[in-house]
Formats: C-alpha cells, structure tokens, sequence
C-alpha cells in the first residue's frame, strides 16, 4: 500500500507517518529529513540546500525526485507499504510519482494557519529516534529530553517562525493543483488534525488498517 500526505507544514504528516511506520511497519520517506540530512553534510548541493529550507522556498524538482527515486531503490520492494511524508508537493512530483508506483491514498491532512505556526514554532525532535514533541502541546516527561532515549531535544532550524510564515506561503500557493489531480485520480481524502489520535484514527479508517 502507497500513502502520500499532504497538508501544511506543522499539519501533523511527521506524526500521522511515525504511527503507521512504528505500528503498522510502514516505510517513511520523508523528502524533508532527507534534505535535512543533505544540509548536514559540506558539499556544494549541501549548501546549496540548506540555502533553500531556510528561505522556506521548494529544493528543485529534478533533485526532489531523483532523491525520492532513490529512496524507492533503497527500498526495494514492491510489495512494502509506504508512506511519503512532504512528496509530492506540486503536481509535477505527482506525475513523476505516478511513474514510479501506484499511490492508493492521498490524504490531505488539515488544520487551521494559526494553530500551525504554534505546532510548528513549539516543535521540537529527538535527533536520534526522531520522535516530535512540542513546547505546548506535548512536553517530554524532562524539560527538553527525549522521553525514549534521552537525548537532547532539537528545533529544526526551519521551525523559525520568519521562515514558517514563508513555508506556509509556499504551499498556499501549491496546494490547490495538487489537490485537485488528487481528486481527479480518485485517491483524495481529508482528515482534519485538531487531535492526532482522532486524525490517526481516521487515516487507520481510509486505508482499512486495523
Ligand atoms: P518538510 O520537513 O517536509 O516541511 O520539508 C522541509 C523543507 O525541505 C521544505 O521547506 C523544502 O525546502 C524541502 N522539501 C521537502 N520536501 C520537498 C519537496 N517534496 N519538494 C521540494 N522541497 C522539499
């Protein structure tokens, strides 16, 4: 089974996909860490990267789906469930997708602007095992620690609300196309993340996961 989400950043996909990956053993291809991961590293793409998450602006398509086909490679598998966490962002990821697989659901995962700038600017990740916590919402059990592996908590330097804003922008003005061919393939549906439990309950629902 091939799942894509969709939705803001801060919407919730990193979570919706940590569930699924952890209880249901999906694969989590998330282009954003992947990009993350680049940023890392010092080579000219890295910089080249790392220029582009922090002005909140889209890395190109080209190098967005060669990275995406070669985290399909990886995989292996035709047979694995999958879920893309962030991929595809536009319709022209979409169709280079739809070449590489057979997506069965898209799910739009939706939420209000303001409630996203405050998920976003209090989110904060475990390094290690990448669980997300937030300031607000969801403390770890120690001020700034992972409660899984103690390691020390981090705000991923896109969180920043300047370039939160700038994300947001971004994917208001993506979004809707994208949408759209969802629907047109018949793969579209919408749930609504005001609590995750209810928006993991129904994702587990579309997809028929017990
Ligand atoms: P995310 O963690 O998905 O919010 O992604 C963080 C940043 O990585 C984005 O703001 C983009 O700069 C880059 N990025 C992630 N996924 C994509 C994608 N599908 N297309 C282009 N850029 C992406």
């Amino acid at each position: 089974m091939v799942i894509i989400l969709l939705g803001a950043p801060g919407s919730g996909k990193g979570s919706i996909s940590n569930y699924l990956k952890e209880k249901h053993g999906f694969i989590h291809v998330s282009t954003g860490e992947v990009f993350r991961r680049t940023m890392a590293q010092d080579t000219p793409l890295a910089n080249q990267v790392k220029q582009i998450m922090l002005s909140g602006k889209l890395v190109d398509d080209d190098t967005t789906n060669e990275v995406v086909r070669q985290e399909i490679l990886k995989i292996n598998n035709p047979q694995a469930n999958v879920i893309f966490d962030g991929y595809p962002r536009n319709v022209k990821q979409l169709e280079y997708l739809n070449k590489l697989l057979k997506v069965d659901y898209a799910i739009d995962v939706q939420v209000d602007k303001d409630e996203i700038i405050k998920r976003i600017t209090g989110r904060r990740v475990c390094p290690v095992c990448k669980e997300i916590y937030n300031i607000y919402y969801k403390k770890p059990k120690v001020e700034n620690t992972c409660d899984k592996d103690g390691s020390l908590l981090v705000q991923r330097n896109d969180d920043q609300e300047s370039v939160v804003v700038e994300r947001y922008k971004t994917y208001m003005s993506l979004n809707a196309p994208l949408i759209t061919a969802c629907k047109n393939m018949n793969i579209l549906h919408e749930v609504k993340n005001d609590q995750l439990e209810h928006a993991i309950k129904q994702v587990k629902d579309i997809c028929n996961l017990k």
